[in-house]
């Protein structure tokens, strides 16, 4: 379904009214697209289009909808990339879980999304149908991590195989900003569901980017990593 310009509604069973979270809303960035994607969250899961030619990319956030920093960052891409020309396209997916963003929940109907994305008819397995659909070749799924957690650092998970251009991407950005790689040799190797491991094993080229804050609020400097994070994605792949 396409609800306005460039904005996809890739489920109707997610949808949430972003305004309650008070926490989120407080940080949304005041710009016409971003409110009429918190608009349309209502409604679904909404995805947001820029540019036109190739490569063909995709960022998501909010698979953990109690992870705010990311969402916010996505946002913030967003308002900076919109009506601009970049050298590929983007897909923009800022909530996955509207519903989830709402309650400020890590789960969604009692299931973590990131451990469910070879279940048909699940929300993250959608996604990764939209990406083989529109011939994707990558996708980097932001988080945030908090602290004496797991990782609890601000680090890029990738893997080898089947895949190897996750290692290159993960390798790329961490370097740039000084944070830890964490390489499984081979996708879905620890657990199976992450957006990021069915992606590798489908042949698209995914890493799972966290940064450093606690559930349910944005710890201060965690947004604006979380945007850098996205930024040299984005550069990788000569977008921007
Ligand atoms: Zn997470």
């Amino acid at each position: 379904m396409v609800h306005k310009d460039n904005i996809i509604i890739l489920s109707d069973k997610t949808g949430g009214i972003l305004d309650k979270n008070k926490n989120f809303m407080a940080y949304v960035p005041d710009a016409d697209i971003c409110n009429q994607l918190v608009d349309s969250a209502q409604y679904g899961t909404p995805m947001l289009k820029i540019g036109c030619s190739s490569p063909k990319i995709m960022i998501s956030a909010g698979v953990h909808g109690n992870e705010l920093p990311a969402q916010i960052a996505a946002l913030t891409l967003i308002k900076e990339l919109y009506d601009k020309n970049i050298n590929g396209t983007v897909y923009i997916i800022p909530f996955t879980i509207p519903t989830a963003t709402m309650e400020n929940s890590r789960r969604f109907n009692g299931f973590d999304m990131n451990r469910s994305a070879s279940k048909e008819g699940s929300i993250t397995n959608k996604i990764l149908n939209t990406m083989d659909n529109l011939s994707i070749v990558a996708v980097a799924d932001f988080h945030s991590t908090k602290p004496r957690s797991n990782p609890g650092i601000e680090s890029v998970f990738c893997s080898k195989s089947p895949c190897a251009e996750s290692y290159f991407i993960a390798k790329y950005i961490t370097n740039i900003m000084s944070s830890k790689i964490i390489c499984h040799p081979i996708a879905g190797f620890l657990y199976s569901g992450a957006i990021e491991d069915e992606s590798n094993n489908r042949g698209i080229a995914a890493v799972t980017c966290e940064v450093l804050s606690e559930n349910c609020v944005i710890t201060k400097g965690s947004l604006e990593r979380s945007y850098l994070q996205m930024i040299y994605y984005l550069k990788y792949f000569g977008i921007i």
